[in-house]
């Protein structure tokens, strides 16, 4: 099958449809009417767009799409979340989650297909990695999200709780190794002429990649929040590999400038996944709490949501009451995630989606698991199935 080499209209920022129209030796005011057409009014066909000429349509046609990635399953839970399952071109799917609250409705949208960076407690790392998500596939989540809860009649900031008003790059993947199409879905997200998210409402979420903080502020003034979930490195570089190569104090360091460099006075979130026996100890809060005096920031505490081919447990609830009291005690704002969407495996940390995966590292997993359990398996076993049957 060939492969589609036509730009996608669905995933262009202002600034290249500007550029683009400019090529075709159009005004480049037509980017604002294709932006409103399609993330305001949400119409894909290009002919229901009644203010474009229909020569310029035509010329649009033959050289561009406007192509939505495919939705190939609609999960509802039981607390009014969703979790929609979307397939790629690479052929792996990918997850997407919303979560309505009290005033306000989350989308956590994916920015890969898997992830490269096997942090212990995500299942999604241990899918391994594919594929890097095109910023149409990225923007398309969230078209896709106000499509089904009638975000494209009203106003999209305008949510009560039952629209997307606020997005989080937090699902599957890294959003900040998958760099330029997370910049240009999220520059889609924040413009007046498309979503018109306020900069407080899109987040990135990312497990630290100083490199990429670093670039940030040239690119965007979103919200961040920094997947810590250690209150030191030799932990931290246990549970998660990429502390290795961007040990505890290059992060803060790179995440305190991005956010000196922000005109107001935000604060990141530190998202900290509590594992029982791991890093909920009495000693890690106070360690936490030490790491990051002077370091101004909202602390996020996430229990673990267990999943098939992992060891980690919740920790009890008094467990986590006591983390959270000492933190408090220190002078901290602490949330603690309540767990939503867990009938359907959309909880933190739970979302796995189908990964053609690239690294075989969930084949390894899977091995090391059976070996662990003491079962062994004919090599021509369905390893997935395999999984299944450990549970
Ligand atoms: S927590 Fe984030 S960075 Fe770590 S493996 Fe999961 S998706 Fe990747």
């Amino acid at each position: 099958m060939e492969s589609e080499t036509r730009p996608n209209l669905l995933g262009l920022s202002r600034a290249n449809l500007r550029t683009l129209f400019t090529e075709l030796g159009e005004k480049p005011f037509r980017a604002e009417q294709i932006l409103k057409w399609i993330h305001q009014r949400g119409v894909l066909d290009l002919d229901a767009m009644t203010d474009i000429s229909k020569v310029l349509r035509e010329r649009l046609r033959e050289s561009t799409v406007i192509s939505l990635p495919r939705v190939v399953q609609d999960f509802p839970s039981e607390d009014g979340s969703r979790k929609w399952i979307i397939e790629v071109a690479s052929g792996s799917r990918v997850e997407m989650v919303f979560i309505p609250e009290a005033g306000r409705g989350t989308l956590c949208v994916s920015s890969q297909a898997g992830c490269s960076l096997d942090c212990s407690f995500c299942a999604t790392g241990k899918q391994g990695f594919n594929s890097n998500l095109t910023s149409a596939e990225i923007i398309g989540q969230l078209w896709w999200a106000n499509k089904e809860l009638g975000g494209f009649s009203g106003t999209a900031t305008d949510s009560g709780g039952t629209r997307v008003s606020n997005v989080v790059m937090m699902g599957m993947g890294e959003p900040l190794l998958n760099f330029d199409n997370v910049m240009e879905a999220i520059d889609l997200m924040m413009d007046d002429c498309a979503y018109g998210l306020s900069k407080r409402k899109v987040t990135i979420s990312t497990s630290g990649v100083v490199p990429a903080i670093e670039r940030l502020k040239d690119f965007t003034d979103a919200s961040l929040a920094i997947s810590l979930h250690a209150p030191n490195d030799e932990l931290r570089s246990k549970i998660m590999p990429i502390n290795r190569r961007y040990p505890i104090a290059q992060l803060l360091a790179a995440v305190r400038t991005y956010m000196e460099s922000l005109p107001d006075r935000r604060v990141p979130v530190i998202e900290y996944t509590l594992i029982k026996g791991v890093n909920d100890h009495r000693q890690h809060a106070r360690e936490l709490a030490e790491l990051l005096r002077d370091f101004p920031c909202k602390i996020n505490l996430i229990p673990f949501n267990p999943f098939a081919l992992s060891d980690y447990r919740r920790p009890s609830a008094s467990a986590i009451s006591n983390f959270r009291q000492i933190l408090q005690q220190a002078g901290y704002t602490v949330t603690v995630r309540t767990t939503r969407a867990d009938d359907i495996g959309a909880a933190c940390g739970q979302l796995v989606g189908e990964v053609a995966d690239l690294t075989r590292r969930h084949d390894r997993h899977i091995r090391k698991t059976a070996e662990k359990a003491g079962k062994v398996f004919d090599t021509t076993d369905n390893l997935a199935v395999a999984a299944d049957r450990l549970e």
